[in-house]
C-alpha cells in the first residue's frame, strides 16, 4: 500500500483518491453542513467600463455583468436575499453566504459599501460574505471595512479577477491593471488576513499552454486560499465577438481545456480550495465555445482525466 502524507492529507492510492479540494467539501468541514451562496447584484459599476480606468471594459466582458441582473430588474438587495432564501430553504439549505457577484463590488464610496454588505444582518442564517472585485479596487479603508465583518464572526472571502499573470495579455484584453497591481491588492488583503480567491481564464488570446500554467504556478507560490478556473467564451456583443467573427480567435477545445485544468490542479497546494473548475454560460448568450454551456460534462471529463492519469491536486506542488 502506497501512502504519502501531504500537509495532513493522507493520499492513499489503493483507496478512493480525493482529486481536488472542492468548495463544497471546504464549507462542509467549516460549517458541518452544506452552505449555499446567494448570488447578489448590488448594481455597482466597474472602473474599466465607466472611464475611470477605461471604457468598454475587458474585451470579453459581458455588458450585462456576470450575475443575476436582478438589480436592473428593479429588485433591491433585500428583495433579492428574501427571494433566494425562500427558494433555497425549500431545498433544505440552512446556512448561506451572501455573494456579491456582478461587476466590481468594492467600487463605491465606503458608506455605500457598508450599507450593501450590511445585508448579512438581514437573516441569522447568513453566515458569510463573499465579494467579487478587481485587484485595483482595494484600498486600506476597504480592507478594514471587510475585516470588520470577519471580526463579527462572518466567514469572509474576496474574489479577485487576475485572469493572467502576463502583462502583455492583460494589455491585450484591456484589463486596465497589471500583475503588479494584482499583487498590491492581494498583499493588502493578506495583511488583514482576509482569504482571497483568484479568478483565472484559460484560452486568452495569444496565450500558450506554458503561459497559462505559469499563471497557476505563480499563484501556487502565493499559496492562494482559493481559485476559480474559467474557459474564455465569446459573449455576443463583446469585443471578443468581433475578433472571433473576423476569424482572429480560435476558442479552446473541451478536451484541451479539461487536460489543462487537470494538470494545473497538480501544481496547486492541497490546501487551496477549488471554487470552480469551469465557467458556465447559456448557449443563447454566446457564440463559442458551446461546450461551456455543458458544465457538468466538462467537470466529469476533468475528473475522468485525473483518475486515468493518476493526477491529484498538489501532486506536483513544491513549497
Ligand atoms: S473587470 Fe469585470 S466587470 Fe470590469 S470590464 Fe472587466 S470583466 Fe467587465
Amino acid at each position: 500500500m502506497v501512502e504519502k502524507i501531504i500537509k495532513g492529507f493522507t493520499i492513499n492510492f489503493m483507496k478512493k483518491q480525493r482529486l481536488y479540494y472542492s468548495l463544497n467539501e471546504f464549507l462542509k468541514e467549516k460549517f458541518g453542513e452544506k452552505v449555499k451562496k446567494i448570488p447578489l447584484d448590488a448594481g455597482l459599476s466597474c472602473p474599466n467600463r465607466d472611464g475611470t480606468k477605461g471604457y468598454g471594459g475587458c474585451i470579453y466582458c459581458d455588458p450585462k455583468g456576470s450575475g443575476t441582473g436582478l438589480f436592473k430588474e428593479g429588485k433591491s438587495l433585500e428583495e433579492q436575499v428574501k427571494l433566494f432564501l425562500e427558494i433555497f430553504k425549500k431545498k433544505k439549505f440552512k446556512k448561506f453566504i451572501a455573494y456579491f457577484q456582478s461587476f466590481c463590488n468594492t467600487y463605491a464610496p465606503l458608506e455605500k459599501l457598508k450599507e450593501i454588505y450590511d445585508i448579512v444582518y438581514l437573516d441569522p442564517s447568513i453566515v458569510g460574505l463573499a465579494i467579487g472585485t478587481r485587484p485595483d479596487c482595494i484600498d486600506e479603508n476597504i480592507a478594514k471595512l471587510l475585516k470588520s465583518y470577519q471580526e463579527k464572526g462572518y466567514y469572509l472571502w474576496i474574489e479577485l479577477g487576475l485572469q493572467s499573470m502576463h502583462n502583455q495579455t492583460l494589455k491585450l484584453i484591456n484589463r486596465g491593471h497589471t500583475f503588479e497591481d494584482f499583487l498590491q491588492g492581494y498583499n493588502l488583503l493578506k495583511k488583514y488576513d482576509i482569504p482571497v480567491v483568484v479568478h483565472i481564464i484559460f484560452g486568452l488570446p495569444g496565450e500558450t499552454k506554458e503561459m497559462m500554467l505559469e499563471t497557476v504556478k505563480t499563484l501556487a507560490k502565493l499559496k492562494i486560499d482559493g481559485i476559480k478556473f474559467h474557459a474564455l467564451y465569446i459573449v455576443k456583443g463583446s469585443k471578443m465577438a468581433e475578433l472571433y467573427l473576423k476569424g482572429k480567435y480560435n476558442p479552446l477545445e473541451m478536451e484541451f481545456y479539461a487536460n489543462l485544468v487537470a494538470e494545473a490542479l497538480t501544481y496547486l497546494p492541497p490546501t487551496t480550495v477549488i471554487h470552480r473548475l469551469c465557467s458556465e454560460a447559456r448557449k443563447e448568450d454566446i457564440l463559442a465555445p458551446l461546450w461551456v454551456s455543458r458544465k457538468m460534462e466538462v467537470i466529469n471529463l476533468i475528473r475522468k482525466i485525473m483518475s486515468k492519469k493518476e493526477l491529484y491536486q498538489g501532486k506536483n506542488y513544491t513549497e
